[in-house]
């Protein structure tokens, strides 16, 4: 069979675009072909869970309009489906000189992003988050960010596919694309479009398929620690407010359904994409990235140099994690 839109990869990108193809082209033919036994085992099942509102990239570009649109959207739909969220609202705190220099231009770009954003007092800080210690003046907080469950949404957004008549293959291995057939192991497939959703495995397909070569992946791996305390709560999403020239967002807090709490993540480059898989030896695996990142990839090198200090606390807090 033809068909007119084939997605590769189940994850929140690839089910996301699914379910808009479909709004927008009611009577396409859709199939979603996914390598896993489903749609959750690799960021979109394994996340955080936050919605996060837009505040951190360059006004005007495609990330911070994709961002702000899609939290919108993903935030309705949550509510009209009736699924868990918690909308909390978000703080971030200055912890060092250089952050709070930082405080007004990430307040600026929340405003010209369109998001609701306001600077409130560190006396209020401390009224609203008795657990938060905040040595300046200001902060800032988001009362759009949420937290949602991530393996609900995606199962809600599949039972929607299949009633829409979406097709989704699941153990289904994508080898290339050639012109409008996908390749599996298996069978191929045609489509008149293709959309590569494969997450951390698209630069992958792109070179096996000679479509793209200029990407590359340089995988870190985070994480995360439990608190054990019962009693502790904190009522926001508590983050750092970050140097904008790093990719991280900082060491922050989060929280799921079931009431835990974590804080984290570390941030230490790793050998394999996907190192959560069972078998893989952490220490060894890190090492190794660290090892095979500095050697290979001119990204790297240039993140390490210029932020050694950045660089240097994160990679200790994963090897004591
Ligand atoms: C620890 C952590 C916390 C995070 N917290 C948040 C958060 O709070 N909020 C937030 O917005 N984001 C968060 N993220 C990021 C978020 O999880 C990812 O951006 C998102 O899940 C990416 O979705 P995706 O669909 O692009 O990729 P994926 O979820 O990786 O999906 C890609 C799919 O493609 C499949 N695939 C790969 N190769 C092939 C192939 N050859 N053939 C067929 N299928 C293939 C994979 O099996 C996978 O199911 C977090 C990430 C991590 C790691």
């Amino acid at each position: 069979m033809k068909y007119d839109f084939a997605i590769i990869g189940s994850g929140i990108i690839g089910l996301t675009l699914a379910y808009k193809l479909k709004q927008k082209f009611n009577n396409s033919k859709i199939l979603i072909l996914e390598k896993e036994p489903n749609s959750v085992s690799h960021g979109s099942g394994r996340n955080s869970g936050v919605i996060h509102s837009g505040i951190y990239y360059e006004p005007g570009s495609l990330r911070a309009n994709l961002c702000v649109a899609g939290a919108k959207e993903l935030k309705e739909y949550i509510k009209s489906k009736k699924l868990w969220i918690n909308e909390c609202g978000k703080i971030l705190i200055p912890t060092s000189d250089d952050s709070n220099s930082n405080l007004n231009n990430l307040y600026e770009r929340g405003q010209k992003n369109g998001v609701s954003i306001n600077k409130i007092k560190k006396d209020e800080v401390e009224k609203i988050e008795p657990y938060v210690n905040c040595q300046f003046d200001y902060a800032l907080h988001i009362p759009f960010t949420s937290v949602a469950d991530p393996k609900e949404v995606s199962k809600s957004l599949i039972d929607d596919l299949v009633k829409l008549n979406v097709e989704i293959k699941y153990n289904s291995k994508v080898l290339k694309i050639e012109n409008n057939q996908i390749l599996t192991k298996e069978n191929n497939f045609e489509a008149d479009h293709i959309f590569n959703c494969a997450g951390l495995f698209a630069d992958e397909i792109a070179k096996n398929s000679n479509l793209e070569f200029r990407y590359s992946f340089l995988p870190f791996k985070g994480k995360y620690w439990k608190i054990k305390n019962k009693d502790f709560r904190l009522h926001h999403l508590i983050y750092p407010i970050p140097d904008l020239r790093y990719p991280f967002l900082g060491l922050h807090s989060s929280h799921n359904r079931n009431g835990d709490f974590y804080i984290g993540p570390s941030s230490t480059p790793v050998f394999g994409r996907a190192s959560t898989e069972k078998g893989a030896s952490p220490r060894l695996s890190l090492a190794m990235g660290i090892w095979f990142a500095s050697a290979n990839s001119s990204s790297f090198v240039r993140l390490d140099r210029s932020h050694s200090r950045q660089g240097a606390i994160t990679l200790i807090s994963g090897f004591s994690a």
